[in-house]
């Protein structure tokens, strides 16, 4: 059997005249730039995501970039982040010119642990006070704890960016005069970033990117910065760049949309799916560690997004050669990510190989992602599940 990390042509067969009459669309209405289809999905995103306005962009790396330029973030000012990441998340700080602040993970979320980053905002607060803003990232479709987050941030008075570009949908529980009401991610911070990269639950026909806001003041600076920070045409108080979502990017996306819940939840069945086999197979705890819904637990969770799945990272023993069977076996797998945003080669010049975050560091040598996407059928997770019990038994 062959079991792909990620295959899009049942997604893409079966949206595929819809995208294309609206692929059409565009192509005949002449407007390539912006326009009435970038101006639809950035209000169905903000919509489906609970925040104010949206400001569609060329990717989620720009999304992250872009916030930061009109926050006027650059040198000699630093940005608390995990160390735990794709790239791009540090990638952006560095890019402004100013540089991260690296706060360790949780061990069973694989997100910025709240604790950690209070002792490095108070030793901030003691220094020279260089932290001017916050990612927290919320990694493989679950929400960074952003109750503690968001406390911090206030006590602080710094804005945060949330980096959700794999999160895009994924649900969190806020406690207010408590009661619980679940918020979207995206929505908690000053801004939320999205990516629609192909693998990501909602993605394009190739990169684009959106920022959310509730902040009507800043999306409209956020909009300034997408156009070379023009305002109007050809006057630039600011320095932006080009960080435009391209009209047929959009109208893909405004097909696929009303389709997301229904992949979330194809995604979450898959997961459970996994649970029950992983169990029968007595493979949970030892040697495998499954990734945890932390706030499924939390009231009235049933009816709420909290994961979206979008990898299934589990935790092992002997990972690469695993890695190496499944593939083998031809079962997709990927590491995410196998080198520590600290670790990174460019990383170096700035001497953050001496910074000690273990639990990031454990989990770049232990984690694997999973098929999980939501067209994987159940034949498939019980040959994954047979390959990896089948390793761990010979
Ligand atoms: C994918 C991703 C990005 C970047 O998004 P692109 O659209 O690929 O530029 C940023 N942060 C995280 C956590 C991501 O997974």
């Amino acid at each position: 059997m062959n079991v792909p990390l990620l295959d899009l042509h049942q997604q893409t067969a079966a949206l595929r005249d819809e995208i294309l009459r609206a692929v059409t669309e565009v192509v005949d209405s002449t407007t390539y730039i912006l326009g009435p289809k970038v101006a639809q999905l950035e209000q169905e995103v903000a919509q489906y995501c609970g925040a104010g306005a949206g400001i569609g962009v060329s990717s989620g790396t720009d999304a992250l970039l872009m916030t930061l330029m009109a926050l006027e973030i650059g040198p000699g000012d630093k940005v608390l982040t995990t160390p735990y990441s794709f790239f791009a998340t540090v990638g952006a700080i560095l890019r402004v010119g100013a540089l991260p602040v690296f706060a360790d993970v949780e061990d069973d979320t694989f997100n910025i642990d709240p604790n950690k980053m209070a002792e490095m905002l108070a030793a901030d607060q003691q220094g020279e006070r260089r932290i001017k803003a916050i990612i927290p990232v919320h990694l493989f479709g679950q929400c960074a704890n952003m109750g503690s987050i968001m406390a911090l941030a206030q006590q602080y008075g710094l804005p945060v960016i949330e980096d959700a570009a794999q999160a895009i949908g994924a649900e969190y529980p806020v406690l207010n005069n408590g009661s619980v009401h679940w918020q979207k991610a995206g929505s908690m911070g000053l801004v939320g970033c999205y990516s629609f990269f192909p693998s990501k639950n909602l993605g394009c026909l190739g990169d684009g990117g959106m920022v959310v806001t509730s902040d009507q003041t800043f999306a409209q600076t956020l909009r300034c910065y997408r156009n070379h920070g023009a305002q109007p045409k050809y006057y630039h108080s600011k320095i932006g760049g080009n960080f435009r979502l391209d009209p047929l990017q959009a109208a893909v996306l405004s097909v696929k949309l009303p389709h997301l819940e229904q992949w979330h939840k194809q995604r979450q069945a898959n997961s459970q799916v996994y649970h029950e086999l992983f169990a029968q197979a007595q493979l949970i705890d030892n040697p495998i560690r499954l990734p945890k819904a932390v706030y499924a637990a939390s009231p009235e969770a049933a009816g709420h997004n909290h994961h979206i799945y979008n990898q299934f990272v589990i935790r092992v023993p002997r990972r690469d050669a695993l890695r190496e069977y499944l593939h083998q076996q031809n079962v997709g797998c990927e590491v995410y990510y196998p080198v520590c945003l600290h670790k990174q080669e460019c990383m170096q010049q700035y001497g953050s190989n001496e910074l000690s975050l273990p639990i990031a560091e454990q989990a770049a040598h232990d984690s694997l992602a999973l098929p999980i996407f939501p067209e994987l059928r159940r034949e498939q997770q019980e040959y994954v599940v047979e390959c990896i019990a089948k390793f761990y038994r010979s």
